[in-house]
């Protein structure tokens, strides 16, 4: 849904000879809802507009929740924008996105969000992965339900000292396949990040789902992202589709902190030496191209897999191992760049 295509059919309507486009004064996303709001000529025209704007709205694909409002009479008509929400409490929101799967995003969310928490800071993690979360097995959370307090906002998990949601806490078992549309998916996502009762954090780290489709694009529009890191190892398959979600993050207006170059290298435990398995300088080569950031290149360590499918990621289990100290590395220049801005 695209402000243009609403503003488009709005121009197609009418009341007394001005189009219902030239008395709209604003448009915004509240959650998963539209509200449009007019400004009013004369009071008399209340229902006319009213009733012209609902039948336009329910013929624009992909608007199904919306509200129409009216501002008091005497404002100006502004040009209409998504206006972006402020999670209320959550100082920095950042998201960690890929343009591929596979390529260790989850991964690197979770050891980041655990980094700055061992920094000192007050985390929160999100588990943007609806269909496939792995979050809750990564942290040693596969068994863990979350239930809702008394004002219907839900509990999220606790480990490590961060606070966790994850689509997973929700189905009755680890083997139950969520089959749910792209909408449902946007609004659950939503849900998690309005709708969970967070509390006070400097951080929350939410772990987009793979790839630049219409989630991604959705949530940049409905709420304000302080950050996006994205992360890719250094073949030519994962390369292509990152410089995509880079693309995508500039669009949207979401400030791309760095690149994390995962699997960039592996030390050989006998001899010490490091192979660049997947090629060298490539990912610098790309954020030179896009004037990025390298935030830190992780290496391939078999027990960054092996702890994550214990629960109990790198950065607690070998804090002093390489990809614990890339984490850490790259936990830091992250906070001391959101702080100094
Ligand atoms: P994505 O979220 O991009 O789909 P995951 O974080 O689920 O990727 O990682 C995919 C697999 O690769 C997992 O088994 C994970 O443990 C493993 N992995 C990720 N990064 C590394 C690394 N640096 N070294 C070794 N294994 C890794």
């Amino acid at each position: 849904m695209a402000v243009k295509e609403i503003m488009e059919a709005l121009a197609r309507q009418s009341v007394e000879n001005k189009k219902l486009s030239e008395l709209v004064k604003d448009i915004r996303l509240v959650g998963d809802k539209l509200e449009l709001i007019f400004v009013l000529p004369n009071k008399s025209l209340e229902s006319e507009i009213r009733d012209k704007a609902m039948t336009v709205l329910k013929e624009v694909e992909g608007v199904e929740n919306f509200e129409i409002k009216f501002a008091p009479m005497g404002q100006p008509v502004q040009s209409p924008g998504f206006h972006k929400t402020r999670l209320s409490g959550i100082k920095h929101l950042i998201v960690v996105g890929s343009g591929k799967g596979g390529v260790g995003k989850s991964t690197v969310a979770v050891n980041i969000a655990l980094a700055l928490s061992k920094l000192g800071y007050r985390v929160g993690l999100l588990d943007g992965d609806i269909y496939g979360p792995s979050i809750p097995t990564m942290l040693g959370l596969k068994n863990q339900r979350v239930e809702v307090d008394k004002f219907n906002r839900i509990i999220p998990a606790e480990a490590f000292g961060m606070k966790v949601m994850s689509v997973g806490f929700l189905l009755p078992s680890e083997d139950t396949p969520l089959i749910w549309r792209g909408p449902m998916l946007m609004k659950a996502l939503t849900q998690f990040l309005f709708d969970v009762k967070w509390g006070s954090l400097d951080f929350l780290v939410l772990d987009l789902p793979p790839g630049t489709g219409d989630v991604q694009l959705t949530l940049a529009q409905t709420v304000e992202i302080d950050g996006a890191i994205v992360v890719t190892t250094p073949q030519d398959v994962a390369l292509a589709d990152v410089k995509k979600a880079v693309v995508m993050f500039k669009e949207v207006g979401i400030p791309v902190l760095g690149v994390v170059e995962n699997m960039a290298y592996f030390v050989c435990p006998e001899s010490g030496n490091k192979y660049y398995i997947f090629g060298k300088g490539r990912v610098s080569n790309f954020a030179l191209a896009y004037g990025l950031k390298i935030l830190g290149s992780v290496p391939i360590e078999p027990a960054i897999s092996e702890t994550s499918d214990s629960g109990v990621p790198i950065v607690e289990s070998s804090p002093d191992s390489q990809s614990a100290k890339a984490f850490l590395n790259i936990a830091k220049i992250i906070a001391e760049e959101l702080e100094r801005r």
